[in-house]
């Protein structure tokens, strides 16, 4: 479940807004969008036969209200990371 407050989720639209993320979906056109709920996570990997993950690139994710394409935002470019996000948990202990 979301934490998300509503001035997390104006706060988010404000930095996108600020940024000139204002055209229509590239997909059908429409111009009505949503903020999903929540983060959406990439691992970042050195090697495709590595099972690793080496970084984490978080970021928000945007929808189309029409046909539901998916946009994703990183966080870092719109200044909502201060630090380097930390390996997951599993990672240290990764077997040789
Ligand atoms: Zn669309």
């Amino acid at each position: 479940m979301s934490t998300w407050t509503q001035q997390d989720r104006n706060d988010i639209v404000k930095r996108l807004h600020d940024r000139g993320v204002n055209r229509p979906c590239p997909r059908c056109g429409s111009e009505q969008f949503s903020l999903l709920d929540g983060y959406a996570v990439f691992g970042l990997v050195d090697r495709l036969d590595d099972e690793g993950v080496r970084h984490l690139a978080p970021s928000v994710c945007v929808a189309c209200s029409r046909c539901g394409y998916l946009t994703f935002h990183a966080m870092g470019a719109l200044g909502l990371l201060n630090k380097d996000q930390p390996l997951p948990p599993n990672d240290a202990e990764k077997p040789e």
